[in-house]
């Protein structure tokens, strides 16, 4: 291990599947959180499901993000399937038979000013409507939660039933569980596309060959829209790369997810602690930039403080890439099979350097590991959950941006029950994508 910036090397299993089925009644392009947990659902209903990672499970934002489990600061639209989310949560573990590290230890934002502790109060007025403990804590409470770091704090907003998981650890998890239900999930398998019959979704054609289907789910994250608009669909959908680290093995008095805007952290399973900044994200601007910028624009607004925007070789790497393929030769897909960018080495600096800064008792911590997750995002930075009316058959779950670890079991249990046309419990009409389209005002919460 070293104190050097290292970035991380995913090795996930990548060997071809030995045999990919003729049909099944639902196929599920990506295998991250939602595709996984969306398989796990549907298998324990018993409906045939076929899922196709073009990567390895989880090999994409799943794996790479904090590992925050939280309700708290969500977008009114996220809470329902959020509060369902942490129900399943919380017995995850032994659900699946395995491990995936979740501990209800709380999630904590913190003000520097009165001013930021009263800008607060909108969002614990919120989860008062659904009975949460979500409260406003200072003294005592506040250093109950993070030790004597909390002198430099007014305040914060603490939820305590939020809570945190190892994402290494859960989307594989769970996909294991749904091959255990009955589902057949092949990794190193990239969909090229679809195949219709009178309009129709009938087939999806993956690199190995076709599966006959009459249902697909594109839960692709970040290559949602890229698949989408090969099947003449617009997906609004931006990128934006996420640096985490991890630290060597500390103690300290930090009991819960904290964030702040110089830094986030949440202490790992392991004895360590995975950390970023609290308010930095890059953004290559790429056509898709250009294409979609109107309806980003209240996002931009809101967020141009934390984002740090560069035009380098993604710009011309877009524009090479093409927007449709013939299904018999390599695709985009598998060209990339695992978006792995690399951290940036100026924010990894400002991490450790907060981090010291902030929590004096880390700050001979040494940073074992570095990575970079590309975060996708929707225009109001809201998840995309619908079927699709120009092409019957196929549905979309998308667009989780940056909050879909949290969400991914809730989501996959909605979005099972949506596929199959049960009971899904939550609306999921604020989810549809035409909302990007009919003239209803694109508003993204306003972050707390
Ligand atoms: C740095 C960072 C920090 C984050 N922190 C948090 C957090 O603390 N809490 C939280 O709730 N969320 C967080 N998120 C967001 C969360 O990780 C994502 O919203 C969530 O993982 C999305 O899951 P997904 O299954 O939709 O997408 P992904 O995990 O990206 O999976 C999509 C999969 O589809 C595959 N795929 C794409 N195209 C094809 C194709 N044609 N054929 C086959 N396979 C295909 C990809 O290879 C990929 O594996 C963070 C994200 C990042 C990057």
């Amino acid at each position: 291990m070293t104190d050097n910036i290292v970035s991380a090397i995913w090795s996930g299993d990548l060997s071809p599947p030995q045999s990919i089925p003729e049909s099944a009644d639902i196929v599920i392009i990506g295998g991250g959180i939602v595709g996984v947990s969306t398989a796990w659902f549907l298998a324990r209903q018993g409906v045939s499901v076929a899922l196709c990672e073009k990567g390895f499970i989880a090999g994409e934002q799943s794996s790479r993000n904090w590992g925050w489990v939280r309700v708290q600061g969500r977008d009114p639209r996220e809470v329902p399937m959020m509060l369902e989310s942490l129900r399943i949560w919380r017995t995850l573990s032994e659900d699946i038979e395995e491990d995936v590290g979740y501990t209800e230890s709380g999630c904590l934002y913190t003000a520097r000013t009165q001013k930021e502790l009263a800008g607060f109060a909108h969002w614990r007025d919120l989860a008062q409507e659904y009975g949460l403990s979500t409260k406003l804590i200072s003294g005592s409470e506040l250093t109950a939660q993070v030790g004597d770091a909390a002198s430099q704090w007014v305040g914060g907003i603490f939820t305590q039933t939020d809570g945190r998981a190892e994402p290494h650890k859960a989307a594989p998890a769970i996909a294991r569980a749904a091959v255990k239900a009955g589902a057949r999930i092949m990794a190193s398998c990239a969909v090229r596309g679809l195949e219709t019959k009178g309009g129709r979704v009938s087939a999806v054609v993956t690199e190995h060959g076709t599966i006959r289907t009459s249902t697909v789910l594109c839960a692709a994250g970040a290559w949602s829209s890229m698949f989408c608009r090969s099947v003449g669909i617009s997906l609004p959908q931006l990128k934006v790369r996420g640096t985490v680290a991890r630290t060597s093995v500390a103690p300290s008095n930090i009991k819960c997810n904290v964030f702040d805007n110089l830094i986030a952290i949440r202490p790992r399973q392991d004895g360590g602690y995975t950390v970023a900044h609290g308010s930095i994200l890059d953004h290559n601007l790429t056509p898709s930039t250009l294409r979609y910028a109107f309806k980003f624009l209240p996002a931009l607004r809101q967020e141009i403080g934390s984002l740090r925007l560069s035009i380098g070789k993604e710009f011309l790497d877009e524009l090479r890439t093409p927007k449709i393929w013939a299904l018999d030769i390599e695709s985009p897909f598998e060209a990339t099979r695992v978006l792995n960018p690399p951290p940036n080495p100026k924010v990894l600096a400002s991490i450790k350097k907060n981090l010291a800064k902030t929590f004096p008792e880390l700050a001979n911590v040494k940073i074992v590991e570095a990575w970079a997750g590309m975060v996708e995002t929707s225009p109001d930075v809201v998840p995309i959950i619908c079927g699709e009316d120009s092409l019957p058959g196929f549905f979309i779950a998308t667009g989780f941006s940056g909050h879909g670890f949290g969400l991914g079991p809730g989501a996959g249990k909605a979005i099972a029950a949506m596929l199959t046309g049960n009971d899904v419990g939550i609306d999921l009409l604020p989810f549809r994508l035409s909302r990007f389209f009919d003239g209803s005002p694109i508003r993204p919460h306003s972050a707390i």
